[in-house]
């Protein structure tokens, strides 16, 4: 059995804010994403290469917040984080801020396979990734035209925001998977808040709240206000909801989206457990989001 989930950001997803043409074009490329991630699992790739892949697909996918099509910074920069762990033995690894990698979810492998550390970031991950033979890119392959008039409206408004709440909409990326060796996964990427402070670290990027794994609970990919996911932990305390309170899936997840609520937060969660039990659950109006699993059952679901 092998299962692959995904979402592509919750937040103040109207669908009066979308054409009909921009829905299919969404649907059309989360439904692309999941038919190549399941390939991948039925050829017995692992659920930690998979969640990488898949998300460097919608990392290159503009029509997402993550790599090309990152929102930007208060002073018009592309700082991008993401994260991925492994279910099997909790390895992790994370880059934060990183300007120039193509696929920061790739980079973020490479910290956890072949360093000591788990988050590398800034200047340093960047020199880093060049060193090491990534794909890197300049400012013009990652800033879409769209991401520039996101950033105007949200200054001219005072406000730093989720990318859907403002008037064009695409959003953090993260997927968790199941392989058929019975190992979860789990790997986020985003470019985070528009109009964000230069330097600010999202909970994509950070192990136990955007992002988390384990085969014994469940992996977890997470897209919302970031900040309130950091502060509460959502990850690892979804975790903790199931191990230590035998709490299920579903209670864990709604529970840590009520935690985020009651901070004045508001987001989304997928989640996969080891015997292939899923749940995708938001308190926002929204989330772009897909599953399949390995007798071709799928769903893709944006409102
Ligand atoms: N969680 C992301 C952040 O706070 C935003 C998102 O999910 O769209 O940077």
């Amino acid at each position: 059995m092998f299962k692959l989930l995904i979402h592509g950001g919750a937040g103040a997803v109207r669908r009066d804010h979308y054409s009909n043409q921009e829905i299919s074009e969404y649907k059309k490329s989360l439904k692309e994403v999941l038919d190549f991630g399941v390939e991948q699992l039925a050829h017995e790739q692992s659920a930690e290469d998979v969640v990488v892949k898949v998300v460097s697909l919608l990392e290159d996918n503009p029509l997402f917040n993550s790599g090309r099509g990152s929102v930007l910074t208060s002073d018009g920069r592309v700082q991008m984080d993401a994260a991925v762990m492994c279910g099997q033995d909790g390895s992790c690894g994370a880059v934060t801020l990183a300007e120039s990698i193509k696929n920061p979810v790739q980079m973020a492998q490479w910290v956890m396979r072949k360093t000591p550390h788990r988050l590398l970031g800034g200047r340093d991950v960047d020199l880093l990734a060049k060193a090491q033979g990534f794909q890197m890119e300049d400012v013009d392959y990652f800033v879409t035209e769209k991401r520039r008039e996101q950033l105007a409206a949200a200054k001219a408004k005072g406000a730093i925001q989720l990318d859907h709440d403002s008037e064009d909409h695409s959003q953090t990326v993260g997927a968790v998977a199941l392989d058929v060796f019975g190992n979860v996964a789990a790997a986020t990427s985003t470019g985070g808040l528009t109009n964000k402070m230069p330097g600010r670290v999202s909970d994509s990027a950070i192990v136990g709240a955007g992002t988390f794994a384990d085969n014994q609970s469940l992996a977890f990919s997470a897209t919302g206000t970031g900040d309130v996911f950091i502060q509460n932990m959502s990850g690892f305390d979804a975790h903790a909801l199931m191990v230590y309170s035998k709490k299920s899936l579903s209670e864990a997840c709604d529970e840590v989206l009520e935690k985020v609520k009651v901070r004045g937060g508001r987001g989304g969660v997928i989640a996969l457990r080891a015997n292939g039990e899923s749940y995708m659950a938001f308190n926002s109006l929204g989330m772009f989001r897909g599953q399949m699993d390995s007798e071709m059952k799928w769903e893709v679901a944006i409102f």
